[in-house]
């Protein structure tokens, strides 16, 4: 079987992590990187640390808004399946790489396998709620983290087959948060102690591109009451910087940035912190994994599991109910939520029989 899969940003070479390597024991696979993160820190840093392949295809393609990026990913991409003729085209998550490879393949009648099919947050003001949504719409076979993904997939009554394989992020997690453990030099290097700080995480464009937002995120991070952590998304830095407000963060003593971390810096920082504050998907999941309670900055998410679980509040960018939340003791259950660990392997399994020969 010939995959082509395509990805483009930081969770998806972690998602990949889990799969690619698996897929190639016995198949083949050309890995198509759309260039929707550059920077190496996001993406080439995975490559080295996850033992990703390294892509054999990049398009360079980042920059401009959401809609005239997916339409250059399309214009790249189709020619591409086109002239490859893969049995599928795999696709993860939820970026405008994630639409433009899923519909370029579908127009070239080629077959769509999304991994991590059927999460909704709900809210389509969110560029990637619209890109679940659709590319669900356009997948053959949807390959589910969770039960409920599969629930709002027969709900919207997709024309793929469903299947629930777990979390590809789970596989990942579960390698390396035991070494992240014994990790120390990430929190040395930034001068915080074990259980002593808080993690966080914000990029969301709801929440840094409009400047009232941001202000809002800005006096929140001021206001916590212990040593905060902030591995600086690119975004975030560039509209900080825009704003003016980039020098207040520096300047307050309990405030620690850094450039976006590798995965196993980020990891070791994750396992230990005191509580997680992010307005990322995927890090609400690995919180979650590692027992680090997590205080979402958002007023929705698609991984509902891990608030009713009591792992995760969501906040929004409301400083009085993050300050609450950071105070609360986390229930002492933390059931399976997104699979044991193998989701990668049931994802090449599943792709193989639905698509080989
Ligand atoms: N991550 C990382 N370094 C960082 C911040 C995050 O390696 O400085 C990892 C994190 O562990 C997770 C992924 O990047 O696996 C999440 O990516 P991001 O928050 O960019 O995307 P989202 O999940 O919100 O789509």
């Amino acid at each position: 079987m010939k995959v082509v899969t395509v990805i483009g940003n930081r969770p998806q070479f972690v998602k990949a992590a889990a799969v690619s390597r698996l897929l190639r024991e016995e198949h083949d696979e050309l890995l198509v990187h759309t260039g929707q993160h550059h920077d190496d820190e996001l993406s080439t840093v995975f490559v080295t640390e996850l033992g990703v392949p390294r892509p054999e295809r990049e398009l360079s393609i980042h920059g401009g808004s959401n809609t005239e990026q997916t339409a250059r990913m399309l214009a790249a991409l189709g020619p591409l399946v086109a002239e490859e003729r893969p049995d599928a085209v795999l696709v993860y998550g939820d970026t405008n790489s994630t639409l433009a490879g899923g519909l370029a393949a579908a127009q070239a009648h080629v077959p769509v396998a999304h991994v991590e099919a059927g999460m909704r947050s709900f809210d389509r003001r969110m560029p990637e709620e619209l890109n679940r949504v659709l590319t669900d719409h356009l997948s053959d076979l949807l390959l589910c983290p969770a039960p409920a993904a599969a629930e709002n997939l027969r709900a919207e009554r997709v024309a793929g087959a469903v299947e629930v394989v777990g979390d590809v992020m789970v596989d990942v997690a579960h390698l390396f948060q035991p070494r992240a453990r014994e990790d120390d030099a990430p929190l040395e290097a930034l001068g915080v102690t074990p259980g002593e700080y808080v993690l966080v995480t914000a990029h969301r464009a709801g929440n840094v591109d409009d400047p009232a937002r941001l202000r809002r995120l800005v006096d929140l991070l001021l206001a916590l009451p212990l040593p905060a952590v902030l591995p600086l998304h690119p975004r975030t830095d560039a509209r900080l910087r825009a704003a003016g407000w980039l020098s207040e963060l520096e300047q307050a003593p309990h405030v620690r940035l850094s450039p976006p971390l590798g995965y196993l810096a980020f990891t070791a920082l994750l396992v230990r912190a005191r509580a997680m504050l992010t307005d990322s998907g995927g890090v609400q999941k690995e919180a979650y994994l590692a027992g680090v309670p997590c205080v979402t900055m958002r007023d929705t998410t698609e991984w509902t599991e891990t608030v009713d679980a009591g792992w995760n509040v969501l906040v929004d960018l409301d400083a009085q109910a993050a300050l609450a939340a950071l105070e609360r003791t986390p229930p002492p259950d933390r059931p399976e939520l997104y699979g044991d660990g193998h989701a990668g392997a049931r994802v090449v399994s599943s792709v193989a029989r639905s698509f080989a020969g």
